[in-house]
């Protein structure tokens, strides 16, 4: 009877990370917003072997998949879904809208997405649309990825004082500010510790909200922290910053040089962030090996 039940689990979840891995579940042809403020070393890393260019030992992908970090990811995933309910009931988000009996996406042939459908598809499916995320991908600088949430503020406005809600000064300011029409939301769960010293957004995640912005052209973007312990939250806006943006875009477009440009068949790697192999992004990094091979 006194079986170890978390050890199957554990190992079904180290299994699924790996599979996860190997088939490539996450695009890492292009350059992602959440990792540009980390290694570049590891995204040039990332792209050769996504492009078939180098390989990867088997131990090496094992050494970085943790049964207890996987929890932490799926939820994290949780806290998304969980949030673009809470949006979706107030019928202001874009989005892309998938039918869940033909597969038809709607909205996906939009820059932004678009409001959740108001007719059923024309296949007849009853069903509500399964919401996702608008993607972006810009050829200059190779960025590319989905944002959590775009919304339309005066259909969120309209919503908020569907509830006789007392629309305080501070709101009023942000309205006139918000001359643009729709917000780009990115969730954030945290533990609590990090939570209570939090008194601005992290700059890596500055770095990620930048260029979304940049991506999808906004102006506005928001971030919702949430305690990972006591489920509170912060939020913090956002606005464009085109000094930020060409620094950024000028690293990107000098990456993007290095990794397409065959150098005679070498493949040049930046210099690495880190000064040591211990570093906590060193210790999870799949190519640690290849990278300190010769230090
Ligand atoms: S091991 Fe560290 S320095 Fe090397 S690529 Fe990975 S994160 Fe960058």
């Amino acid at each position: 009877v006194d079986i170890n039940l978390v050890d199957a689990v554990d190992r079904q979840l180290i299994l699924r990370g790996i599979t996860a891995f190997n088939n490539g579940d996450r695009d890492m042809t292009h350059f992602h917003a959440s990792q540009w403020d980390k290694c570049h070393r590891q995204i040039a890393y990332h792209y050769y072997y996504a492009k078939g260019y180098i390989d990867l030992d088997e131990s090496s992908i094992k050494n970085t998949i943790d049964a207890k970090l996987e929890r932490i990811f799926e939820n994290g995933h949780n806290v998304h879904a969980r949030w673009n309910r809470y949006f979706r009931n107030t019928n202001a988000i874009l989005g892309c809208w998938r039918c869940v009996q033909c597969k038809k996406l709607i909205g996906d042939d939009l820059a932004l997405g678009c409001l959740e459908p108001n007719k059923p598809c024309s296949c007849g499916c009853k069903e509500d649309y399964k919401y996702e995320e608008v993607g972006f991908f810009d050829e200059e600088t190779m960025w590319g990825g989905h944002v959590d949430a775009i919304l339309d503020i005066d259909l969120y406005r309209k919503y908020q004082k569907s509830f006789l809600l007392k629309i305080d000064d501070t709101d009023k300011e942000v309205e006139t500010q918000n001359a643009d029409k729709y917000l780009i939301v990115d969730l954030k769960s945290i533990n609590p510790m990090q939570f209570n010293k939090l008194e601005n957004p992290l700059p890596g995640h500055i770095t990620q909200m930048q260029i979304y912005l940049y991506l999808s052209n906004l102006k506005y973007g928001k971030f919702i922290y949430e305690d990972k312990g006591s489920q509170s939250t912060k939020e913090y806006l956002v606005v464009r910053d085109e000094h930020m943006l060409a620094v950024k875009k000028e690293e990107a477009i000098w990456l993007k040089f290095v990794l397409t440009n065959d150098d005679k068949g070498v493949r040049r790697l930046p210099n690495r962030k880190y000064n040591s192999r211990s570093h906590r992004d060193c210790l999870r990094c799949k190519f640690r090996g290849d990278c300190w091979k010769d230090r």
